[in-house]
């Protein structure tokens, strides 16, 4: 069967099957889902996880692209339980996630190829989102989870523990897969918290306020922000100028963004 999945496994979908029995229970362990969840799953492939999913008896949506996998997907689930399964055949990146109602449950082994846009898309519905659970590259994880002074914080790392809170679950061996990944993977749950949310005045301009902060990472913040900041509003927000941009907290980008967003009357 690994064999088989690897044979059929199409690169440019991102297509690497858990075949590990134990992975896929320490997934489903992780996710804990119960009748009453809406889990919108990213990515079913074969049904790995979704096996276990649907056996919960929670109401399920499968966004799966890659069109040969529809019809096994639709007799397994969607045909046996059609009140509580159904399935969208799309990028999941052009999905209305809007429509799909509240509360959601988000989960997946990521299509590694799109999983960097697909959290900053996913954060952007934060507020119908209840939690996300999703294996991601073990690089990207460490990215988001990276604490400042890490040579792994980053845009990443500021803007998704800006809006949630972050807890890496476990890491997962490539032989877990077929086929066999070239990276290491791990699971991450990220749960949106609102009370974060509410404390940014203006998420575009904490958005454009990162970018440029990282835009060189080796360069200072003065020579990064120089077009943002002044050397005086530095000094009046006690920030050091000369310090590189993975020395800021979440918290003090925060309150950079909010000072920049009311000195310039944009919120
Ligand atoms: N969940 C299965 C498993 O764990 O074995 C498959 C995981 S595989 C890493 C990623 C899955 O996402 C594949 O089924 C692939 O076809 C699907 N996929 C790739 N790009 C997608 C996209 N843009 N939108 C929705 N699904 C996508």
């Amino acid at each position: 069967m690994p064999r088989k999945l690897a044979q059929s496994a199409r690169k440019r979908f991102g297509q690497n099957f858990l075949i590990d029995g134990r992975v896929i229970d320490a997934v489903l362990a992780s996710i804990n889902s119960s009748p009453n969840d809406a889990i919108v799953e990213i990515g079913p492939g074969h049904g790995a996880i979704t096996s276990g999913l649907y056996s919960s008896g929670c109401y399920l949506t499968l966004i799966e692209l890659d069109r040969d996998l529809v019809p096994n997907l639709l007799a397994d689930f969607v045909s046996k339980s059609p009140n509580r399964c159904r399935l969208i055949n799309q990028d999941v990146l052009k999905v209305d996630f809007s429509a799909l109602g509240t509360r959601l449950r988000v989960v997946g082994n990521l299509p590694y190829n799109i999983a960097t846009p697909l959290l900053f898309r996913l954060l952007e519905h934060g507020g119908q989102i209840k939690d996300i659970h999703v294996m991601l590259q073990k690089e990207v994880l460490n990215r988001i989870a990276a604490a400042p002074g890490n040579s792994a914080y980053g845009r990443l790392s500021v803007m998704i523990q800006a809006t949630s809170s972050v807890e890496p679950l476990f890491d997962v061996s490539p032989e877990s897969f077929a086929p066999v990944p070239k990276v290491d993977s791990g699971m991450i749950r990220i749960i949106p918290d609102g009370s974060k949310r509410t404390r940014i005045r203006c998420m575009d301009t904490l958005t454009h306020l990162v970018r440029q902060s990282f835009s060189q990472r080796r360069k200072t913040l003065r020579n990064n922000l120089k077009d943002v900041i002044s050397l005086e509003e530095f000094g009046d927000l006690g920030i050091n100028p000369q310090d590189r941009p993975e020395r800021l907290s979440v918290e003090t980008y925060i309150e950079l963004g909010n000072y920049i967003t009311q000195q310039r009357g944009i919120a």
